[in-house]
């Protein structure tokens, strides 16, 4: 069915409130997504209920916090189509995900003269990880260029992969662009010969169906916040044979079986990945997300934002000296990047803002991709199941009136 966003709307309290004068028009749900009233309820209600640390107490308490939280683990699989939650590593974010890979993984199983393939089109938190482990491993990185209008130039994937790679590291949904990546074809270029892969889906979990078993990675990434869910938690899955084989990143309390003075002994994945108190409320709120997101249908969602994205590409075009930035057709999912010379990015936003207009201005942590595109900054609007068409409609005035402002016709 289709989705209602005015009807939506209704669940979102902070959708209500004013900037200054005028109402709030929020289009920057990459950034971080506004959150139901289901999922900040959930959360209250485990503090109000049932707040107890988990995998320590006997007591009723402990033992409802627990339930809870492993029973979002068992959530979290079934949204991503895993085969079970012994995958499901809770960490505070995509950033923290990636890094754990890099550190457990890459460090544990990368030599000097491997390869990573990353591509041109990441996010900072799938290059940053990457550099250390150059830097202090000799591991040698690789990029997969992108086409002039934004998608993967997998043209040049045979020639950039060989026996050398070990792991391709990529992005499902690009947060500047909008593609969609064919990530089950790069896995599988990958898996030919011998590497895994890892996909970041921070911009593809809160905006389309995801199915790890058709994808067929090794690992996936992915922050709540992005999704509905609150922040501070996020979910690093990886196959389970492979995540048995990776030693801890982080230590302490919960990751161990054994703790002498001078010697310990670790636990079994997922938990030996899992140091000190986790995120309860936080993984309370998720699974409201999950919940939530799952009963508007992931297909209605992808439908109601393709839409949109359609719907700012031909709105935005009537604007003089606009530049947009990724593919001018499909698949594309939740954002649109733009210019409009010669107004910098971030004056334009300032502007904006003074309409209500909430929109992202700068490099959106991806400064290759912004030399790529041959620009320092732009502007990005980005939308989630609460936006309306007529919100892009108030977004394409606001650029009007601001180039009327600065005297640019
Ligand atoms: N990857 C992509 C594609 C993103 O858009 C973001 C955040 O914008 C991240 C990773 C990092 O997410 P977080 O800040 O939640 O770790």
């Amino acid at each position: 069915m289709a989705l209602d966003p005015s009807r939506l709307r209704a669940e979102f309290p902070i959708l209500s409130r004013r900037i200054g004068d005028r109402p709030l028009v929020y289009l920057d749900t990459a950034a971080t997504s506004q959150k139901p009233r289901a999922v900040i309820d959930a959360m209250t209600r485990y503090y109000e209920q049932m707040n107890a640390n988990v995998h320590r107490g006997a007591y009723r308490l402990s033992e409802e916090a627990t339930a809870m939280y492993e029973g979002v683990r068992e959530k979290v699989a079934r949204f991503l189509g895993a085969p079970g939650p012994e995958g499901v590593v809770f960490v505070r974010n995509t950033t923290e995900a990636i890094n754990l890979v890099a550190h457990a993984w890459g460090r544990k199983f990368l030599k000097a003269g491997d390869e990573v393939l990353l591509t041109e089109m990441e996010h900072h938190s799938n290059l940053v990880p990457w550099h250390l482990l150059a830097k202090e491993r000799g591991v040698v990185l690789r990029h997969i260029p992108i086409t002039d209008d934004g998608r993967l130039d997998l043209s040049r994937l045979d020639a950039l992969l060989g026996s050398r790679t070990k792991l391709v590291s990529l992005v499902h949904v690009s947060n500047v662009l909008g593609t969609v990546n064919p990530v089950e074809d790069v896995v599988r270029a990958a898996h030919r010969v011998g590497a895994l892969c890892l996909v970041d889906g921070a911009q593809a979990v809160p905006h389309r169906p995801v199915d790890l078993a058709a994808i067929g990675c090794d690992f996936y990434a992915f922050s709540a916040h992005k999704m509905y869910g609150p922040t501070g938690i996020g979910v690093l899955w990886a196959r389970p044979e492979i995540l048995a084989g990776m030693d801890p990143f982080m230590v302490g309390g919960e990751t161990i079986l054994e703790v002498r003075l001078d010697r310990s002994t670790f636990r079994e994945a997922p938990y030996r990945f899992e140091p000190g108190t986790p995120a309860v409320a936080e993984a309370a709120g998720l699974g409201a997300a999950i919940d939530w997101l799952t009963a508007l249908g992931l297909d209605a969602v992808e439908a109601h934002e393709t839409a949109l994205v359609d719907h700012a590409w031909r709105r935005l075009a009537e604007v003089p000296g606009i530049r947009m930035y990724g593919p001018s057709s499909g698949p594309r999912a939740g954002a649109v990047c733009f210019t409009t010379d010669p107004i910098h990015p971030h004056d334009l936003a300032t502007c904006l803002d003074q309409d209500g207009l909430a929109v992202r201005a700068g490099h959106h942590c991806a400064q290759p991709l912004m030399t790529r595109l041959g620009t320092v900054a732009t502007a990005r609007a980005s939308f989630g199941v609460y936006t309306l068409p007529s919100e892009i409609d108030l977004l394409v005035d606001s650029i009007l009136r601001t180039r009327e402002f600065f005297g640019c016709r």
